[in-house]
């Protein structure tokens, strides 16, 4: 039988690791993870697992102890995970984000001293750059470092960290001045600090506060932070690539892979939604025959699978163009974009499929249609997607009269 999104031309690894990755989401993780939702309760178990499988070290180099996969077997992956509960996704997501840019813009000495640990998941990243008054426009960022002796203090606070209380390592980006004089672009007068603290709520450590969860529509489980920042001093050694002023470039390119992260977790509910969909729709009967039976339902179940499938080439070819070493932030923007955007629909159309029982809590589209939204909004909203594909498409086709 024709199966939806499927991957052509993968090496037998990638199936393998795939495979291994669906049949834990299919045992371990549907059975569990909408009463783990409604209880807005941490996957604890699923992280182990996860653990286990060599998921938090999927793209580190084996050098430092991971599996050294490509984005593209990441991706296809977080596909599989977010099909099973998209907050899991979630809790690897910033984790990935943070050991890429460790792998790119580290120094040497970062690199040993974090991605060993990072790969077994024993060190766990999240990343921080929005902040209460902020989140698209990042050059705004107010939170500062200056400079004291062998080491910076740092203060201002930091709003939406997935992961900010279960992570022990947060990639901070604040503007700091030195070096960097008066009228310098705000983006050249960024810096990446790397922060480890403790896990948990309260002061993790001297001048850095969590205060608490934020309690959130959706995408419950993981858990999402304020961040606070005191006269938190950290020694220059944890500036990451050891040089100020290239933290906002760091964060984009990290963000430039997360695009393609969340285009597959839209995939993933996307595909978990057309699924819940199309059994209902041959279980429920109206007007004497099964509703898939109907053509209007038949329709809106050609219209999901071919949402599902479209997304999937795009997130599938931007993974890919970022595996091989050329730009992607066109390709990456288009499938963050496309896949969100269809991923609200088909959930949207699979909650229609399921009438009143959608709307009751039993049923597993009433998670998804909490969840969908985010993928909207993180790592970029549509609106600043549409602003990177509109810029670059203007850039390729300049007209030359
Ligand atoms: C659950 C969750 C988890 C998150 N996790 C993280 C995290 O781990 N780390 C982190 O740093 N951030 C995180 N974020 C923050 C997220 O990245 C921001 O919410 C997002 O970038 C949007 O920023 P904003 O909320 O400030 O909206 P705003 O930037 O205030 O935008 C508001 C609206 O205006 C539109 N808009 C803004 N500028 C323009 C423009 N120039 N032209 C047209 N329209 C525009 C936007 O598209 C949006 O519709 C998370 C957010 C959520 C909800």
């Amino acid at each position: 039988m024709a199966r939806l999104a499927q991957t052509t031309g993968l090496t037998d690894v990638q199936q393998e690791i795939v495979a291994t990755v669906r049949d834990f989401v299919d045992k371990e993780i549907l059975p569990v993870a909408t009463a783990l939702e409604h209880r807005d309760e941490y996957p604890q178990e699923i992280v182990d697992g996860l653990k286990e499988l060599g998921l938090f070290g999927l793209m580190i180099p084996e050098e430092y102890g991971g599996l050294g996969e490509s984005l593209l077997t990441y991706a296809l992956c977080v596909e599989e995970i977010a099909r099973g509960w998209m907050s899991v996704s979630g809790i690897i997501n910033t984790h990935f984000i943070v050991a890429y840019m460790l792998k790119q813009h580290g120094t040497q000495e970062q690199k040993d001293h974090f991605l060993p640990r990072m790969a077994t998941g024993e060190v766990r990243g999240a990343f921080s750059m929005s902040e209460p008054a902020l989140g698209s426009d990042v050059s705004a960022i107010t939170s500062k470092a200056v400079k004291d002796g062998d080491s910076y203090v740092l203060n201002g606070q930091k709003m939406w960290l997935t992961n900010g209380g279960t992570s022990t390592l947060v990639a901070v980006l604040v503007r700091s001045d030195e070096g960097h004089p008066e009228g310098t672009a705000p983006h050249k007068s960024m810096t990446t600090f790397l922060v480890e603290k403790e896990p948990g709520f309260g002061e993790v450590r001297p001048g850095l506060t969590i205060p608490g969860k934020i309690d959130k529509m959706g995408y419950k489980g993981v858990d999402t932070t304020e961040l606070i920042m005191d006269g938190l001093r950290i020694p220059a050694d944890r500036v990451l690539g050891g040089v100020t002023g290239r933290g906002f470039y760091q964060m984009m390119d990290g963000v430039e892979v997360g695009r393609v992260n969340v285009a597959a977790r839209g995939c993933g509910v996307a595909q978990r939604a057309f699924e819940l969909g199309v059994r209902y729709a041959q279980q429920r009967h109206t007007f004497g025959k099964p509703i898939a039976q109907h053509q209007a339902i038949q329709f809106k179940l050609a219209e999901m699978a071919t949402k599902v499938e479209a997304a999937h080439a795009m997130m599938v070819n931007a993974a890919r163009k970022k595996d091989s070493g050329e730009r992607n932030d066109l390709e990456a923007g288009m499938a963050k974009y496309l896949a969100s955007e269809y991923c609200k629909e088909v959930v949207e159309d699979a909650f229609r499929i399921h009438g009143g029982y959608g709307f009751s809590k039993e049923y597993e589209i009433e998670r998804l249609y909490r969840e969908a939204p985010m993928l909207l909004i993180g790592e970029g909203t549509a609106e600043i997607q549409k602003m990177i594909i509109g810029r670059r498409l203007l850039e390729e086709y300049r007209f030359q009269g």
